[in-house]
């Protein structure tokens, strides 16, 4: 039996998004908890499909003794505020030096979080630096084994100074409790003593987030090519694509593999290394404009739903969640009938509660960051109203107690919206339920989400389409204007 401290702090970082990241954002619950520190962590994360829950539950059928610490994560959006990293740091400090001495350390990290300091040239790898000082405080033989974001740009210090990192293997994420118990079952080789060798490389171009989705290819085939030579090779291997919407020097794909064997390591991660160069004009697809992909929708006729992924303004990658370019094409174009969430507007919401189902209200609805189309203007009527509280039920979110603040569904002729007072995400089939829509009856459906929406949407859909529309989570990353990534590193796809 060992004595083993876990942990999670967890960010990831748009850097091309201007909003800070405060400390509120930590504390607040969204669809995870908010901040917990010592055994409140237990009941927090219990039933969730997160990465340390599926470690507490492997490392518990070893029988270990674990010291819960404390667990952070805040929604993606701009750098981290330093107040906030500092602040939780010295929590996690605290509660790390209390449970000392500890024979291993698990970590959930995101491993995509920056900083604001970065501009200071103080903490540009925010995981490598908690690593850094984890480290300060456990010396350097103390095994840490952390879980990581499928989306991890993994620095060189990151894995230096970590023992192995797991990392999701499914975009949408449907495997990071999974990927929290194969942490537990490294950990477990690493306590029976058996020394992994670290084998990594960085892979020099940038793969755009919609064609990052494990469920089509290249990486499907990929993916299947880990778990291949993970059996063959007896190591533990992650290809990693990363999170492409940060301007750091170590932004971008990677692929780890930890074995006791060190040629057989070194041998699978050039294997995943040389796969995934052979495939880099492959990670790419179309992106349709606003127009286009309404017009297309509504000229197809048939059963089945066809669902415009509004990708660039996905919460999930760090955007504001409330533009309204493709709604302004749905009102231009006449749509009878379409439904689209979730739009972020705490105003709108409030005024459809006072008002009441069935009033009918004036409302601007929208574009509040002054991203994009201007905000819609018009008469609305109340439909639905919902207290934002419900429990996930789709794959990526399963179990995870939503608290996404007043919301109310909103229709503007043959236009529902589906407004929240907290961004989030449109991935999970239950947010439209709780407001009285059943996603599989809608003609078009608008997802604010760029690929964890096809887990509990894409068996009703007839016909996916990429949306560039306004917004900060950039599809085309050519558009954007990097200046700190290494040099040699391509944000193109072509060869
Ligand atoms: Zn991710």
């Amino acid at each position: 039996m060992a004595r083993i401290a876990i942990a999670g702090f967890l960010h990831e970082t748009n850097t091309f998004v201007q909003r800070t990241t405060g400390m509120d954002a930590f504390l607040t619950a969204d669809a995870w908890p908010g901040l917990v520190q010592g055994p409140t962590l237990f009941d927090a994360v219990a039933g969730t499909n997160i990465a340390i829950a599926g470690f507490i539950k492997e490392a518990a059928a070893h029988h270990h003794q674990l010291v819960p610490l404390l667990w952070a994560s805040a929604n993606p959006s701009g750098p981290v505020a330093q107040d906030a990293y500092e602040q939780i740091w010295a929590m996690l400090k605290r509660e790390l030096e209390q449970a000392m001495p500890v024979d291993a350390l698990f970590l959930d990290l995101h491993g995509a979080m920056v900083v604001e300091h970065i501009d200071a040239g103080q903490i540009e790898d925010a995981e490598g630096e908690l690593l850094e000082r984890i480290r300060a405080i456990i010396g350097p033989d103390v095994p840490i084994v952390a879980a990581l974001d499928f989306h991890a740009n993994i620095s060189p210090r990151m894995v230096a100074l970590s023992d192995a990192l797991t990392v999701y293997r499914t975009y949408p994420h449907v495997d990071m409790s999974d990927t929290g118990r194969r942490a537990a079952i490294v950990l477990q080789r690493i306590l029976a003593g058996e020394r992994l060798h670290k084998a990594y490389r960085q892979i020099p171009f940038l793969i755009p987030l919609p064609w990052q989705c494990t469920l089509i290819e290249p990486l499907a085939a990929l993916m299947h090519l880990v778990e291949q030579l993970e059996r063959d090779g007896n190591v533990s291997a992650s290809i990693v694509p990363g999170f492409p919407l940060a301007d750091i020097y170590d932004c971008g794909p990677t692929v780890v593999a930890y074995g006791s064997d060190a040629a057989a390591s070194e041998a699978v991660a050039q294997r995943l290394y040389d796969a995934m160069l052979a495939q880099r004009a492959t990670f790419s697809g179309r992106l349709w404009s606003a127009a286009d992909a309404v017009s297309h929708a509504l000229a197809s006729s048939g059963d089945g739903t066809i669902i415009l992924a509004d990708s660039q303004d996905n919460p999930g990658g760090g955007a504001a969640g409330d533009t309204t370019d493709i709604l302004h094409e749905l009102v231009r174009q006449r749509a009878p009938d379409a439904c689209a969430g979730l739009l972020c507007d705490p105003a709108a919401a409030a005024a459809a509660h006072a008002a009441g189902v069935g009033a009918t209200l004036e409302l601007v609805l929208g574009a509040h960051s002054g991203i994009g189309a201007a905000p819609l203007a018009g008469r609305y009527t109340v439909e639905a109203l919902g207290n934002g509280r419900f429990t996930g039920t789709g794959p990526f979110y399963l179990g995870c107690k939503m608290d996404l603040g007043t919301m109310a569904r909103l229709r503007l002729d043959g236009i529902q919206i589906l407004v929240s007072s907290h961004k989030q995400q449109a991935a999970d089939q239950a947010m439209f339920r709780h407001l009285g829509i059943d996603p599989a009856r809608q003609h078009i459906l608008v997802l604010k989400s760029s690929v964890h929406f096809r887990a509990d949407f894409s068996q009703l859909a007839r016909e996916i389409l990429i949306v560039a529309a306004s917004g900060e989570n950039v599809a085309d990353l050519a558009k954007l204007h990097y200046q700190r990534l290494r040099p040699g590193v391509s944000t193109g796809i072509e060869i």
